[in-house]
């Protein structure tokens, strides 16, 4: 039977967009994070809606599940096949076209299998931005963008990519083709499906195109380095900032003493600017579309207010584009220091601006106390309320027995603080298989049976993505 529906998938795609033998899956079965490894029947590149169009139809009527993949960096395992051997992946790479950029609507179309890198290069290249940025932009996809919701450094200004959406495509369970491609600002005609399919991490339908919005492309940026000594500083200087530079505030991005530590280690080239890598260390970034001189002098005057008010000890401006990327790259390599390293424990989490004092203190305390010499890679998007608040072993110790003996009471520890301060448990990763088993007790009952009710109303027979996010 499942040569049956190799022989129809080949027919369908070409024999060479359908991989079935094992040196040719392996790259698709690993997460990037390495945490996941699955099986899969077959490795599907369809280069057309209509393609997986046929694809969906001939899996739903041999029973076989798909498991969507844009650039596979997602951290939850949500692009990740089970191990039976029995799923297939329909990787979107191959429908990367951008198909219109629309200077009057300011929007763009594009497949979903659009590189991120690319769709902001070709926006940059008609003057246009398009503002989701994140460390993986290289490799991830729009699709999976999409699907993931995902946020990164520029949410405080932008929103996040559910807000940068206006219009979708999308291959349902069935096999149909869902046409949401109107670039509209407004249109209330009823529920919005729009926004069920986004964030819906490839459980409810299989993203093929979007409409994106555009913005003007900035004139000028200054980006700044600041160096504070605690939490609480930190936060009266982002309320600073966002009082005094409103709108022109696009990165407020927090690093703790040891991420940037381990950054070193690493990325010796990486290492912090400020002197003596303070406990904290704040990228601030602000854009304008008037002089170079305006925003510069805005600059230095909240950072002289800063210092006055002793929220800061320490500030370098970068000066010049250059001296700005370096920035910037420090801080996103932290990401692939702590990769480096070794597997760590991640937590994604948000938290309300006004408990994030009160949530870091007791955290970092508790953690201390109950796992002497652990490092505490805390670090993060802090505009929104986002951290990536991870624990690595204490130095020289295995990452993997660690881990193996320290993970549940470690994220029970951290989800319980998170709990008591009303915060989230996944910011802006997803939950795919990782974080399936902590959904109910974090969502509640009637919004998790919600969520089951609407993937067994758009995925009665369970073939898209199953056993992620919910299972039913
Ligand atoms: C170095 C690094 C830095 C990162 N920084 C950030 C960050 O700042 N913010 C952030 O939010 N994330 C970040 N991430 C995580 C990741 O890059 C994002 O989740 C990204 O959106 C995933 O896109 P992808 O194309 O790789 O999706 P994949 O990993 O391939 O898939 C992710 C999920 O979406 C589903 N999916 C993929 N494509 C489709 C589609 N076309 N239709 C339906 N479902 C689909 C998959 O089934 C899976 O459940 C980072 C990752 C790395 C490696």
């Amino acid at each position: 039977m499942m040569t049956g529906l190799i022989e129809q998938l080949s027919a369908a795609l070409g024999k060479q967009y359908v991989l079935t033998e094992d040196p040719d899956k392996a790259p698709y079965l690993t997460d990037w994070r390495k945490r996941f490894t699955g099986k899969a029947l077959a490795v599907l590149l369809p280069k057309t809606t209509e393609e997986v169009s046929t694809i969906v139809k001939l899996c739903a009527t041999h029973h076989v599940a798909i498991v969507p993949q844009g650039g596979h960096t997602g951290f939850c395992g949500g692009a990740t096949p089970d191990n039976t051997g029995k799923q297939i992946i329909l990787n979107l790479k191959r429908m990367n076209q951008i198909r219109e950029i629309d200077t009057a609507n300011q929007t763009m179309t594009l497949e979903a299998g659009c590189i991120l890198q690319a769709a902001q290069e070709k926006a940059a290249a008609q003057d246009f931005l398009f503002p989701l940025s994140l460390g993986a932009e290289g490799s991830c996809m729009i699709g999976g963008n999409l699907a993931t919701n995902a946020g990164g450094t520029n949410v405080l200004r932008y929103g996040n990519t559910r807000d940068l959406c206006l219009g979708l495509e999308v291959v349902t369970a069935g096999g149909e083709i869902w046409n949401g491609m109107k670039g509209l600002r407004k249109d209330n005609t009823g529920y919005d499906l729009r926004d069920l399919f986004i964030g819906s991490e490839g459980t409810l339908g299989i993203i093929t195109a979007a409409v994106m919005k555009l913005y003007p492309l900035p004139i000028s940026q200054w980006t700044t380095l600041v160096a504070a000594d605690n939490i609480a500083s930190t936060i009266a200087l982002l309320t600073l900032f966002q009082r005094r530079a409103t709108s022109l505030l696009t990165g407020f991005e927090m690093m703790t003493q040891e991420s940037l530590t381990l950054n070193e280690k690493h990325f010796p080239q990486m290492a912090n600017p400020l002197k003596g890598n303070p406990p904290f260390t704040v990228l601030i970034e602000l854009s304008d579309h008037e002089s170079e001189d305006h925003v510069r002098q805005l600059l230095e005057t909240i950072l002289e207010e800063a210092f006055t008010a002793n929220l800061i000890s320490d500030a370098v401006i970068a000066s010049n584009l250059s001296q700005a990327n370096t920035f910037w790259h420090m801080r996103e390599h932290i990401t692939l220091a702590q990769a480096q390293e070794g597997a760590n424990l991640k937590h994604d989490i948000t938290i309300p601006l006004s408990s994030l004092d009160s949530f870091i203190l007791e955290t970092d305390a508790l953690i201390r106390k109950n796992y002497p010499g652990v490092r505490i890679i805390n670090f993060g998007h802090l505009g929104d309320g986002n951290l990536h608040y991870n624990i690595a072993p204490p130095p020289g110790v295995d990452h993997k027995i660690f881990n193996l003996k320290h993970e549940k009471p470690i994220q029970e520890l951290v989800y319980a603080q998170v709990e008591r301060c009303q915060g989230s448990i996944s910011a802006e990763h997803g939950v795919g298989q990782l974080k399936i088993g902590d959904l109910r007790a974090h969502k509640g009952e009637v919004a998790h049976d919600l969520m089951k009710s609407i993937k067994m109303a758009l995925d009665p027979q369970n073939i898209l993505n199953p056993h992620k996010v919910v299972s039913i």
